[in-house]
């Protein structure tokens, strides 16, 4: 079967303007629309003809090639890859349509657009503490807000209505397609005064401050939503959020691990030996733990319960205290002529148990 030449099909002249193919083309689509042909097999034929010679002739460089090489040029062959393959399946015929008669096809309904205005994004720093217990925290935020003197006017194209109602005469009768106002994009008013300094809707940037509540456990990277301290909307719609991402600030002296946390502590070669006090920090407040004496170096006390609440359980993890022994580096004489004498008499040598504690037992015993 030979192709129909489809300046043929859809009944246009060669040197019809891209305007002229496109009505012609509504015109057949409209005719031979499988809705108004149920069961017609030569219409949809014809549907399809039409779709694959406006698919072609609505194109700027697939018409150059046919205008010059015909059908030949289309295939594929002939060092023309890439070509119009035929075969247009329906939905790719539908999908056109969208070009065709401006969004929806066979009535349908647009609506004026809610405008709203884009949310921001802010990251905030956040100690063990606050993020453990909660907290207040106020931050300038530089955002798009209507300028002062900004007016706008009712959009002259759609009323304000947002939508744009086409009709078109059919030899079915009217068809009614309604699209968004391409005017003022469907939200109903247009820019009326703008102040200098102001983008074209009429926003301009400036810091605000903004007061945080942060509630009590939060964590890393969740997210919180403050509402309506995003960006304003052109013309009087609702502002976006402000989203506020949680960063984990860096504490130099306590280390966060899932739901425990981890501290060292130095104490001196003398506070080891004879026992000691301590008081340390916690995300609850300082509190005092007991330094047995004789305590070893690398010694790690658990503090239950002192550690951060955990997010998928009741329960709460807990605070490890890292014991460091601090060998002097500086002796008085006094100091070293003590030492010395420990030495010459042999007493105060490591003498280890057996039982002492390797590195590898304590890190399982962390786990256990
Ligand atoms: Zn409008």
């Amino acid at each position: 079967m030979s192709k129909r030449d489809y300046y043929e099909v859809l009944g246009v002249a060669k040197n019809a303007s891209a305007d002229e193919i496109k009505k012609a083309y509504r015109k057949m689509a409209l005719k031979y629309h499988p809705d108004k042909n149920p069961g017609d097999k030569s219409a949809e034929e014809k549907f399809k003809e039409a779709a694959e010679a406006y698919e072609v002739l609505s194109d700027d460089n697939k018409k150059a090639r046919y205008d010059q090489f015909g059908h030949a040029g289309m295939n594929g062959g002939g060092g023309f890859g890439g070509g119009f393959g035929g075969g247009m399946n329906m939905e790719d015929i539908f999908s056109q349509f969208g070009d065709i008669f401006g969004g929806h096809f066979g009535g349908g309904g647009a609506q004026r657009q809610q405008q709203r205005g884009s949310n921001l994004r802010v990251r905030i720093k956040l100690n063990l503490e606050e993020m453990v217990n909660g907290t207040q925290k106020t931050i300038k935020v530089k955002k798009m807000k209507m300028a002062p003197g900004a007016t706008s006017k009712t959009c002259p194209t759609c009323n304000g209505s947002g939508v744009q109602v086409k009709v078109m005469n059919t030899m079915f009768g009217q068809m009614q397609t309604q699209t968004h106002c391409s005017t003022c994009q469907g939200i109903g008013r247009i820019a009326d005064k703008i102040p200098a300094g102001a983008n074209a809707q009429g926003l301009i940037k400036e810091d605000e401050e903004v007061t945080i509540n942060i509630p009590a456990g939060a964590r890393e990277g969740i997210q919180l939503n403050v509402r309506g301290k995003g960006n304003d909307a052109p013309f009087g719609g609702n502002p976006g959020d402000l989203l506020v991402v949680v960063e984990e600030e860096v504490d130099a002296a306590i280390k966060r691990e899932g739901d425990n946390l981890h501290q060292e502590l130095y104490i001196s070669f003398a506070e080891a030996a004879l026992g000691t006090q301590k008081e340390i920090p916690t995300v609850g407040g300082k509190v005092k733990i007991k330094v047995d004496a004789g305590t070893q170096s690398g010694k790690i006390l658990r503090l239950s319960g002192k550690g951060l609440p955990s997010i998928d359980s009741y329960g709460k993890g807990d605070m490890f205290v890292h014991i460091n022994v601090w060998t002097p580096q500086h002796l008085s004489a006094e100091q070293r002529e003590f030492f010395e004498k420990q030495i010459k008499n042999g007493d105060m040598i490591a003498e280890p148990s057996g039982k002492e504690k390797t590195f590898f037992d304590k890190v399982r015993d962390l786990f256990n």
